[in-house]
């Protein structure tokens, strides 16, 4: 029996490895390249995982890839416990960037990140991203059942527990109608998922993690409008109450928000509510014009079609 139990679980620890591997990689592709300059400092103190919502403070943040280029010019703001912060503009302007400082994949070249009032610096790494939840851009699967990928969010969780995260994204109801429900396998070699279930499974994750502050990279393709408006209601039972970041493409989905940053090439050139931003008639009410247009132009094209 020896002789079996040995390379099975070689086997095991190989398969463990792989999803190691799959999960390094889905962060690397939600939040980028890891800086392995990024140390923990002797006495460094640990972030509680789970817990009260707590705040997150960007102090006059200054930050570049390589010396020779700022991204971060300066920027300031406070998510307040179980606040939402949006930030928004256009591509390039740095808005990934601050949700990367925020997971200290980087450190800042002066100004700080705070958590809970202590900068990021001071925690463990480990411990700051136990704490932090993720809802990429593209969700990475596992090779393995849904159940798997779920439960992945905290090891040990019940099946209870997996179900209630799942009918919260909104994603239960799809499963059970699946012939082998929750031990469907998905990914490349199993079930292939559309874009928006994907993304479903990841909230389902982040649920069952409970972080106490969430960062919510929106896709940049845009959804049909179904879709989207299940991942909306999905992502609000997550955000709910919790501190939430959310780099938002498209202006539609950030328009509850408690404060909506503008940011461009670096820099925050306007700040407020939804409301507040499109009575000061700026930038970010220019945005939100071009946008209703172009929505505007899609749904007639989509009518002319269907006519044709
Ligand atoms: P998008 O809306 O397209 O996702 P963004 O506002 O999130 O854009 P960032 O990803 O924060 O933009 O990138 C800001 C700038 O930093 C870009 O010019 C980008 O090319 C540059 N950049 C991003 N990552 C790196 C890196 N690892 N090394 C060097 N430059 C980088």
């Amino acid at each position: 029996l020896m002789q079996l139990y040995v390379p099975l679980n070689f086997l095991g620890f190989v398969y463990w490895q792989i999803n190691q591997g799959m999960i390094d990689m889905e962060q690397m592709f939600s939040l980028m390249r890891v800086n392995y300059e990024v140390r923990d400092k002797p006495g460094a103190i640990e972030l509680a995982p789970q817990g009260a919502p707590v705040e997150v403070r960007f102090e006059d943040v200054h930050f570049g890839y390589n010396p020779d280029r700022d991204i971060l010019k300066g920027v300031s703001f406070t998510v307040a416990a179980g606040q939402k912060v949006a930030i928004v503009g256009p591509t390039g302007s740095g808005k990934s960037t601050i949700s990367r400082l925020l997971f200290r994949f980087y450190d800042t070249v002066s100004g700080c990140v705070l958590v809970d009032g202590h900068d990021v610096r001071d925690y463990t790494q480990h411990s700051l991203r136990a704490a932090i939840g993720v809802v990429p851009q593209d969700t990475v699967l596992f090779n393995d059942t849904i159940f798997y990928n779920i439960a992945y969010g905290r090891p040990g969780a019940s099946v209870e527990e997996i179900e209630q995260a799942a009918r919260l994204a909104q994603i239960h109801d799809f499963i059970i109608t699946l012939p082998q429900g929750y031990k469907t396998k998905v990914g490349e070699r199993g079930l292939k998922l559309s874009g928006g279930e994907k993304q479903r499974v990841a909230i389902a994750r982040t649920i069952l993690k409970n972080p106490r502050v969430l960062i919510l990279d929106e896709a940049t393709s845009a959804l049909d409008t179904a879709t989207e408006q299940e991942i909306g209601s999905a992502l609000r039972s997550v955000a709910y109450d919790r501190t939430t970041l959310v780099i938002a493409h498209r202006l539609s989905t950030v328009t509850d928000a408690d404060e909506i940053l503008v940011l461009r090439e670096g820099v925050i050139v306007e700040r407020g509510s939804h409301a507040a931003l499109l009575e000061a008639d700026g930038v970010y009410a220019g945005m939100w014009a071009a946008q209703q247009a172009e929505q505007e132009e899609a749904v007639q094209s989509k009518t002319f079609d269907e006519v044709a």
